[in-house]
Order: C-alpha cells, then sequence, then structure tokens
C-alpha cells in the first residue's frame, strides 16, 4: 500500500511522527532530515552523522548522543540558529534545504569547538554535554559578552576549585558558573532535613530575620533553609552555616 501525502512542512513533519508510533522510533532530527532532503541534508550528514565522521573526530568527547542518530547535527544546528536569527530547527533547516552545502553549519561548529579547546584547554570528562554552542555565542570573540577577555589559566583554577566543592552538585554547570557568575547552573546542595532540624531547635522555631515584635514560634514546615553566610562568600552547606527563615523572609533575602 502506497500512500501519497502532501501538505506544508510541519505537516508532513507531523504525518511522519503518527505513522512512527510503530517499529523503530526514529528520532526528531531523523523525521527533520527525512521532511527537509536535499542537497543541504545531505550534505550535512557527510559530516555530523556517521561513525567517524568529522565531527566525531574534532568533537565526539565534547557533544552528547551518538552520531548515527542525527543527535551531533541536531546539537550542530541548535548552535547555530542563534547567528542566523531562527526560532527553531524546522526553520532553519526549511532555510538551507536547497543550499548546495552545508558548509556554514560547518564552520560555525568548529569555531565552537576551537573555542572551547582554547578556552578550557584542560579536557575533564564533565565537559562532554555542556551547551558549547549558546557560551560560544555568547562569549566568544563575536558575542554580547566577547570583548572581555578570557584567561584560561585563571578560568582553569576556579574550574578545578568547583570541581573540589562538594556543594557543587552539578560539576557540567561549572563552565558556565565561570562565564556567566549565575549560580543557578551550579545546583548548589541544599540543606539535609537533619540539619534544618538542628536550626529550628537552636531557634526555639523563630524566624531571626522577623522584627523582634513579630516573632512567634513556627512550624518546621512554615520554614525554609537559608545558608548564613551565602555559598559564594565561602559558606558551606553544613549545620552550622544553616538558619531556618520563614518563607517571606527568604523569598526577600534571595530577592525573588
Ligand atoms: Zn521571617
Amino acid at each position: 500500500m502506497v500512500y501519497f501525502c502532501s501538505g506544508t512542512d510541519s505537516e508532513r513533519l507531523e504525518w511522519f511522527r503518527t505513522i512512527n508510533i510503530a517499529g523503530e522510533n526514529l528520532t526528531d532530527q531523523e523525521l527533520r532530515n527525512a521532511v527537509y532532503a536535499g542537497p543541504w541534508t545531505a550534505d550535512a550528514k557527510r559530516y555530523f552523522s556517521k561513525t567517524g565522521c568529522a565531527a566525531y573526530g574534532l568533537a565526539g568527547d565534547y557533544l552528547r548522543g551518538v552520531a548515527i542518530r542525527q543527535e551531533y547535527l541536531e546539537t550542530a544546528i541548535e548552535w547555530h540558529m542563534e547567528a542566523e536569527g531562527v526560532k527553531s530547527i524546522e526553520e532553519y533547516m526549511g532555510r538551507h534545504q536547497h543550499d548546495p552545502s552545508e558548509v556554514a553549519l560547518w564552520n560555525h561548529f568548529r569555531s565552537v569547538i576551537d573555542w572551547t579547546k582554547a578556552t578550557f584547554p584542560k579536557y575533564r570528562k564533565e565537559m562532554k554535554g555542556v551547551a558549547w554552542g549558546p557560551l560560544f555565542n555568547e562569549f566568544g570573540a563575536g558575542g554580547k559578552g566577547g570583548k572581555k577577555a578570557l584567561d584560561p589559566k585563571k578560568l582553569e583554577k576556579q574550574v578545578a576549585d568547583l570541581m573540589e566543592d562538594e556543594d557543587v552538585t552539578s560539576k557540567p554547570g561549572i563552565y558556565s558558573y565561570v562565564l556567566d557568575g549565575d549560580e543557578s547552573h551550579l545546583n548548589i546542595r541544599a540543606f539535609s532535613p537533619n540539619m534544618k532540624r538542628e536550626a529550628y531547635e537552636r531557634q526555639k522555631g523563630k524566624c531571626p530575620k522577623c522584627p523582634k515584635k513579630d516573632q512567634r514560634k513556627l512550624d518546621l514546615g512554615e520554614m525554609e533553609g537559608d545558608h548564613i553566610k551565602p555559598w559564594h562568600e565561602g559558606g558551606k552547606t553544613d549545620a552550622k552555616n544553616c538558619q531556618m527563615l520563614c518563607k517571606d523572609c527568604n523569598r526577600r533575602k534571595a530577592g525573588k
């Protein structure tokens, strides 16, 4: 049985998804390659989609997934989308479908990896799967943050220290953090129930940040753990650096 279907790109993609429910499931990028088949996609697959392809040789240690399931190609397009001002992989592929070659994508990908290797010369396994493209787009020479000269030696020292900090629970997030300073990449360890209980008893259930006249005994569940000395000033996630605040005070302190 043969069906002939017609429609827009997004309709065809939706149709592929629908008929792909049975058997071996195709990845999103495998489906896109089918919908946007053409010289551009054929060329891109030579670089990004074969076992032992050029992208694997250059950057296999830095990429999540496997080339033959089109995950390298997907990542490379995601990294280049911003530079082209497009919002989705589909839009990107639609725009390039009939281009004779994908050399612009490969050049951008190579720039990302070259920049990564020059900025963080010491390889660690935690570097695999980091979103290097957005970091390059922001902090590479052409990016908004690219005017500030980066010092690989200084960065390496910061990375090494943070790798050993047991309060940093997301080690891959270190690379983003040393560039943009956003602590949320690090997923700083939260206080354990025991640490919180200890602080709660010590404080006799009262929030030390509330005005004296409003202080009353709260339930443990009405309070949240807070670093007395903030993590970025060297405060640890341990019992003696824990205080319990009422939810209002904690949010105010965190600036939420
Ligand atoms: Zn309070």
